[in-house]
């Protein structure tokens, strides 16, 4: 149990340090009308990124974020896949403790 209990630790650890996560995609819009595929009449190439993503009652929102803000996004958002990871891996750990603590009975 103790090694297991190690084990969980240590995920827990990893967790916290992709805490810092966000859940969506990044897709690039026109930075004057908004949208992906642009409709303005004169063709601007300033281009801004737009994170969607699905709240808990499954409705989309959108974010704008500016392009400085790009990479950081990035970052937090393979977070977030790490995070997924992480509780995969907790959750197998978890699944162990329970057995062995089954078997202790
Ligand atoms: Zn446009």
């Amino acid at each position: 149990m103790i090694k297991l209990d190690k084990k969980r630790s240590r995920l827990l650890q990893k967790l916290e340090q992709h805490a810092d996560f966000v859940r969506g995609s990044l897709t690039d819009v026109c930075a004057t009308c908004n949208r992906a595929k642009c409709i303005c009449e004169k063709k601007t190439d300033g281009r801004t990124y737009r994170l969607t993503y699905k709240d808990a009652q499954q409705k989309t929102k959108t974010v704008y974020v500016p392009k400085r803000h790009r990479q950081r996004l990035l970052k937090k958002i393979a977070n977030y896949k790490s995070t997924r990871k992480i509780i995969e891996d907790l959750n197998s750990v978890n699944v162990e403790i329970l057995k062995q603590s089954m078997r202790d009975e």
